[in-house]
């Protein structure tokens, strides 16, 4: 099969002809039909996650759906031919917080494209796949799938499970990549207002269409102080994007009285993961800090619902479609946060 290869960090991809994955009589291979292109792909392209991947080459891509190909003689609930979209946090199934609804945060996680080979390729392997893939409705084609792969069901779990966001309330999201615009789509289908906040004004003009009653450039102004302005007290809900000191400080400031900060962006491995954090406003207010990683199993009917009903429209995050030769510019584009909304490959 065709693939685009991680042969060397911070390297150009190389599309080549590779070995067909193997079947596993728990899994399935999967014919991809889009694939992502993530800001973790390009975070791993780098080199700076090398501990989550196996070896290389390997074959990054895990915002994945397509149409089942061959399926394993163990596997109960997919069949040849099936429309599927790959959750990137997989469970066994069988631990306590995959059978508590929690998949995401499985005690054997595994996620395509980093544990094993994923979707920038013609084929992928899913092991365990009666655990680990979604039927897709219908009305939802695998753009709009691919388009929820991570950065958007991330983002639906950080608004409506993390961030527990209520009509009517305030919401302040720092970055305007895929996941700050997800939360914009998702957190206004539901009824909250959101203020958008970033350092590029193009980015700041498609978060507004996305539906952003308000944008702050912080290059320009101090967004915690324009946020307690128009929100009158401070956004019940502050969700960080981006996981970097000032945006997740500035989040944690933007609050109001018992606000709620949802951390959705993973900080880069300099100083061990670790930011600073602005403790005695954190007590004094009682703000609530909670993480947030991908998206339970469970939570993907609700989701699926509101998409197949055109409430949430995750294609609509879509700026660009690309071939498996396109990924290299599209990395080159992510090293001068020169891309605005989602690149998704169609061609394999
Ligand atoms: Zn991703
Ligand atoms: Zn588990």
């Amino acid at each position: 099969m065709k693939a685009a290869v991680l042969e060397e960090f911070n390297q150009p991809l190389s599309v080549k002809e590779v070995t067909d994955p193997l079947l596993t009589p728990d899994g399935i291979i999967l014919k991809l039909k889009a694939t992502g292109v993530c800001r973790s792909d390009w975070h791993t392209w780098l080199g700076e996650w090398k501990e989550s991947i196996s070896s290389l080459p390997h074959i990054l891509g895990h915002e994945m759906s397509g149409v089942i190909e061959e399926v394993g003689q163990n596997v109960q609930n997919f069949r040849k031919g099936d429309r599927v979209i790959v959750p990137f946090t997989q469970g066994d199934g069988t631990c306590p917080y995959c059978l508590s609804g929690h998949s995401n945060l499985c005690e054997h996680q595994v996620m395509p494209g980093w544990t094993y080979n994923g979707g920038f390729a013609q084929y992928v392997h899913i092991p365990n796949a009666d655990h680990n893939l979604i039927r897709l409705p219908d009305g939802v084609d695998f753009l709009e799938a691919s388009a929820m792969g991570c950065r958007f069901m991330t983002a639906f779990h950080g608004v409506t499970n993390r961030g527990k966001v209520g009509p009517g309330e305030w919401v302040a999201v720092f970055g305007s990549g895929g996941v700050g615009l997800s939360v914009i789509q998702i957190a206004s289908a539901i009824g909250a207002n959101v203020i958008a906040v970033d350092i590029s004004d193009e980015k700041l003009e498609f978060a507004k269409r996305l539906g952003a009653l308000a944008v702050i450039n912080n290059r320009n102004e101090s967004a915690p102080a324009v946020i307690k302005e128009i929100t009158k007290g401070g956004a019940h809900v502050a969700i960080d994007a981006l996981g970097i000191q000032e945006t997740m400080i500035e989040s944690v400031l933007s609050l109001r009285k018992l606000g709620r900060h949802v951390q959705i962006g993973m900080t880069s491995d300099e100083n061990g993961g670790k930011l600073r954090l602005p403790v005695n406003v954190i007590v004094r207010n009682e703000i609530q800090f909670s993480g947030c990683l991908g998206m339970s199993i469970s939570e993907f009917a609700s989701m699926l619902q509101m998409v197949e009903k055109k409430r949430l429209q995750p294609g609509k995050l879509v700026t660009k479609t690309i071939s498996l030769e396109g990924i290299n510019r599209t990395f080159k584009d992510m090293s001068n946060f020169a891309s605005v909304g989602v690149t998704i490959v169609t061609q394999f």
